[in-house]
């Protein structure tokens, strides 16, 4: 087994696997947000990559290299899929990681999913990292490998970092198994969070549920160190800027707005359909401003798209339905004939159309609930080469801590909302102007590329 020196372990493959119908597999590199931000890193470097393939019941022995990095996929029944991916990690953690928004469900069989897959990725890894590789454990999915992965090769060096929103430590400890899950992060060297709030409350339960000490280096667990800390995610600026001063994104852009009606204004929301994104909280504000008479459909267009998600999990589909119930009440309510009040699209855009949406719209409504980072409003930022539009965000999203100079809301204050939304739309121009180009500035310092080496440089220590 060839093995290497630089080993990236997460839940999905940076791949997506299509049946020809000859019945042969082709495998093509996916464009989720993980790999868009890993990919700049590791093309050039021998590493591996460790991870399911996205198949069920039917793992492929050999993958071909994704531009020289190795693939090493790591099987998943249907039984695991079910209860440790779309169970233990979606029904479990996801709710709990993010406030509680829904209400996270304990099953014992979904523990044991989760921990026997977590087993099987530890091992995977174990087989291809070289002697004192250095190893990079992606998110949720796998919080129990540092630790499993540790007592197996203890000469690795292993890294963490959660994607994801990290609990305050009062709604951690709900968990069953909390003390498994923080023992199983702490086998890492080096545990990184989007904000520093994730770290705090990280070694705040260190110490609560397992008396570790927390000393200025780090936190002291059984003769080690573990260091923690922010490194805030970002996203590929280049690309994102390349296809947006492409030509046939203005064009596309000016297109799209044309074919909205070329009203005055444009509101765009994009989001993954989850109730973390606050979507239904925001159809209200957008009902409430049609209904007092702030906003008119003759002037003002709203673009919602809301990309399916986890639709067999039970969250996702009453949430879908509302949604869809809601965008009804409202077109009904306050459109007219050529004239939607909200046009909804259920579906996933590709990135040069994205970006093509981005230039369209003048206000881009980014209001989760509550979020680790949310790419959308730093890519929405980086579209926008002309310096125009205007960004309102929720101060729940992780990107609020960077882009200071968005129009902050609190997603929960319909009014506060309301108010803010007027504010973005009438906007003196040179304001909004002021305001976008102090976060092209922060996003263009910041992109994903640093991320990747800060990281990787606090966990080399190098
Ligand atoms: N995205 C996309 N097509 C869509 C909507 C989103 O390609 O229709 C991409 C978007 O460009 C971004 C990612 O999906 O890179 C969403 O990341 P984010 O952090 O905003 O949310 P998540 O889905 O990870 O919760």
């Amino acid at each position: 087994m060839l093995t290497s020196s630089l080993v990236v372990v997460s839940s999905r493959l940076p791949i997506d696997g299509t049946v020809t119908p000859d019945g042969v597999t082709e495998w093509r590199r996916d464009n989720g947000g993980l790999v868009r931000a890993m990919h700049p890193i590791l093309r050039d470097t021998a590493a591996a990559w460790v991870g399911w393939s996205g198949r069920v019941d039917d793992t492929p022995t050999k993958l071909p290299d994704l531009d020289g990095m190795h693939l090493h996929p790591v099987p998943l029944s249907t039984a695991d899929y079910e209860d440790y991916y779309e169970g233990f990690a979606n029904s479990t953690l996801w709710p709990l990681y993010h406030d509680a928004v829904e209400q996270p469900a304990h099953h014992r069989r979904w523990w044991e999913a989760y921990h026997r897959v977590n087993q099987r990725f530890a091992e995977a890894t174990a087989r291809v990292a070289a002697k004192g590789a250095v190893v990079w454990v992606q998110d949720y999915h796998l919080q129990l490998v540092p630790a499993m992965l540790r007592r197996m090769r203890p000469d690795l060096r292993i890294g963490f970092f959660m994607h994801v929103s990290f609990p305050p430590g009062e709604l951690f400890m709900q968990l069953p198994r909390r003390v498994e899950l923080l023992e199983g992060l702490l086998g890492a060297d080096l545990v990184g969070f989007q904000r520093p709030g994730g770290a705090r409350n990280f070694a705040w339960l260190a110490g609560h549920a397992l008396r570790a000490r927390n000393t200025h280096r780090g936190i002291e667990y059984e003769g080690r160190l573990i260091r923690t800390g922010a490194f805030p995610i970002s996203i590929n600026v280049a690309e994102v800027e390349t296809l947006a001063r492409n030509p046939r994104t203005i064009a596309r852009a000016k297109q799209l707005r044309a074919d909205l009606g070329d009203p005055a204004r444009v509101i765009l929301a994009v989001d993954r359909l989850d109730y973390i994104k606050g979507i239904e909280q925001r159809l209200k504000v957008y009902r409430e401003l049609l209904a007092d008479g702030r906003i008119k459909v003759t002037d003002t267009v709203m673009v919602q798209v809301a990309v399916p998600s986890r639709q067999r999990v039970g969250h996702y589909r009453d949430l879908a339905e509302r949604i869809e119930r809601e965008v009804g009440r409202i077109n009904g309510d306050f459109g007219k004939l050529g004239a939607a009040a909200v046009h909804y699209l259920n579906q996933a855009i590709k990135p040069p159309e994205l970006v093509a949406l981005y230039r369209a719209a003048d206000v881009m409504a980014v209001t989760p609930l509550r979020d680790g980072m949310n790419l959308l409003a730093k890519e929405y930022v980086a579209a926008r080469v002309d310096g125009g539009g205007a960004l309102i965000l929720s101060e729940f999203a992780g990107s609020a801590a960077e882009l200071k100079h968005a129009y902050l809301v609190n997603p929960h204050d319909v009014d506060g909302t309301k108010d803010t939304f007027i504010q973005a739309l009438e906007a003196d121009p040179a304001d909004n102007r002021k305001r976008m180009r102090a976060m092209r500035r922060h996003v263009h310092a910041h992109d994903v590329q640093r991320w990747a080496h800060s990281y990787l440089t606090a966990l080399t220590g190098s």
